[in-house]
């Protein structure tokens, strides 16, 4: 894990190697390279014994010239204006690369929300919300969640916009609860799409699903809802990890037992059905034929990259691998399946929500799923299309060639207003 990496020098370097790729003009590219507009701002909240904490908190506005700003809010204590920055830059390219009509966006709050109460994080929600209300909106802005944030965050924030504004729109959040306005199918969107892309990529490469060796670095939705879906293709679930620490069973885990043994543990660390305990970098050298880094930015730097010894890696995280990473994971010929493609299936039943939202209509669980698969099908056949027929390196190259071409034909056909 590298913690000098810059995540948004990370993003300009991955739109500059996928320029030459895109018939753009160099000012043109310079503007997809920088967010329009960050609010910055700093939340003071009561807490539980009366006393007032401050919290930073960002939303950065990246690029809206496919719709509105769309993307999640994180709550951690490493949030910072760059990481933001960077965040909902990937945003509007993986709205753009499974051509969903939206813009790119990300906020977060510097905060451990493990050291809260659900009423000081109740506040402190409202609080960040009324800060938002004047810039977000079903056509301006949509946030949704992200690390640390879910339901009850998503609740809170329609609530208080809601309150304010007098009004009902369910549609300016997404990823609330199926009572207040969410979609079925949402909570594992992410992990499901992971598992389409990591599909169809083995298909694409006539590798073998059944029996599959798979490790999973970070158990949380993401990472454990695509490894119960693995799990359900045949695939082996032989490491997982979280925080704390990961585990390792050759024969593999089953994983709802192991998900079932976080839930009551708060970690996979000490699992009893586990061969050996490891540390998240052993994890993601191991040899295996899947790896699912699923937890946060700079997992993999160019040193632990010369270790990965995976033939295949899904990124169900966000801008897991570092752009040295990525170019020692080239050399080393490991096909890895870009972020803005693998876990674009949460914002892509985001885009199903907001629908549901605006239509007052309500899909069963097995449309969204549905029109997900079908989604995140036709993206990937767009990437490798792009990746067979044109010389781009990586698949990030030509995932990136197309989301930026798409952005430029939107900005190019509406014209430049000062
Ligand atoms: N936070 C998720 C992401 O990084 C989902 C965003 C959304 O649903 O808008 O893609």
């Amino acid at each position: 894990m590298s913690e000098d990496v810059n995540p948004f020098e990370s993003l300009q370097e991955q739109i500059d190697d996928a320029a030459q790729y895109v018939d753009v003009s160099r000012d043109v590219l310079e503007r997809l390279k920088h967010p329009e507009r960050v609010l910055e701002t700093t939340l003071s909240v009561e807490m539980d014994d009366g006393s007032i904490e401050l919290f930073k908190a960002y939303r950065s506005q990246f690029n809206g010239d496919r719709g509105p700003y769309k993307g999640g809010i994180r709550y951690h204590p490493g949030v910072n204006r760059d990481e933001v920055k960077a965040l909902s830059g990937w945003m509007v390219y993986k709205c753009a690369m499974v051509n969903i009509p939206y813009g790119g966006g990300k906020g977060g709050i510097v905060i451990d929300p493990s050291e809260y109460s659900a009423s000081e994080l109740e506040r402190v929600t409202r609080s960040f919300a009324t800060e938002l209300r004047p810039i977000v909106g079903e056509d301006r802005d949509i946030p949704a969640p992200d690390v640390n944030t879910g339901q009850r965050e998503m609740n809170w924030i329609k609530d208080t916009y809601e309150t304010l504004e007098r009004t009902t729109e369910p549609g300016v959040i997404t990823g609330k609860a199926p009572d207040s306005g969410g979609s079925l199918g949402r909570v594992e969107a992410t992990g499901r799409s992971t598992m389409l892309t990591a599909r169809e990529a083995f298909e694409w490469l006539g590798k073998d699903m059944e029996d599959a060796t798979v490790a999973v670095q970070g158990y949380g939705n993401a990472g454990w809802n695509a490894a119960k879906l693995l799990e359900d293709l045949g695939a082996n679930i032989v490491a997982a990890s979280d925080s704390s620490g990961a585990v390792y069973r050759e024969s593999g885990f089953d994983a709802r037992a192991l998900k079932d043994f976080k839930r009551e543990t708060g970690s996979v660390s000490g699992y009893d059905e586990a061969e050996e305990e490891m540390s998240n970098d052993d994890l993601l050298t191991l040899d295996v034929d899947l790896l699912i880094p699923a937890a946060l930015e700079n997992a993999i730097d160019a040193d632990l990259a010369e270790d990965v010894e995976a033939d295949v890696v899904c990124e169900a995280a966000n801008g897991p691998l570092t752009p040295d990473a990525d170019d020692v994971l080239q050399e080393k010929e490991v096909y890895v399946f870009p972020d803005i493609l693998t876990n674009a299936g949460g914002v892509t039943v985001s885009y199903f929500e907001w629908v549901q939202n605006r239509q007052r209509f309500y899909w069963t669980e097995e449309r969204v799923n549905e029109e997900l698969e079908r989604v995140i099908v036709d993206a990937f056949d767009d990437l490798v299309e792009t990746f067979d027929s044109t010389d781009a390196p990586t698949l990030r190259v030509a995932a990136y060639a197309v989301a930026i071409g798409r952005v430029v034909d939107a900005y190019e056909q509406g014209g430049n207003w000062p």
